[in-house]
């Protein structure tokens, strides 16, 4: 999808802060992050929200999940940690490219929640 943002970022067209990256699926930091380490979890294929998600592509992205909680876990010490996910405008979805938000937690007054 060329008007794509996460697409373009997926090209290597827009720049990003990378976290994670194989074959089918790239991490990188939100650039608005409402915690420190706030990361997006993206497929590679431009898919639209969770109605279009097919579950291949679901399971390819799914299986990382833990391995990236960790790292964050692992470079950010937070206390805990949300896996976030708006489908459709009217849910809050702002980019139309399937995407998890992975949230550290760094208790009362992180600024979140
Ligand atoms: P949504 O509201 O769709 O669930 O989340 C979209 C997220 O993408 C927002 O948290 C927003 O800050 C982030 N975002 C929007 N444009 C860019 C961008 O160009 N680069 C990065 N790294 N994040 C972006
Ligand atoms: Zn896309």
């Amino acid at each position: 999808m060329d008007n794509c943002i996460f697409c373009r970022i997926v090209n290597g067209e827009l720049p990003a802060a990378k976290v994670y990256e194989d074959e089918h699926v790239l991490a990188f930091l939100d650039i608005s992050q409402v915690t420190k380490g706030h990361t997006l979890v993206i497929p590679k294929v431009h898919t639209e929200n969770v109605f279009t998600l097919t579950s291949d592509v679901a399971g390819r992205l799914f299986s990382v999940v833990p391995a990236i909680a960790n790292a964050l876990k692992h470079a950010f010490s937070p206390v805990g940690l949300n896996v976030l996910n708006n489908n459709g405008e009217q849910a809050g979805q702002t980019v139309f490219h399937y995407h998890l938000h992975l949230i550290p937690r760094y208790g009362k007054g992180d600024g979140f929640g």
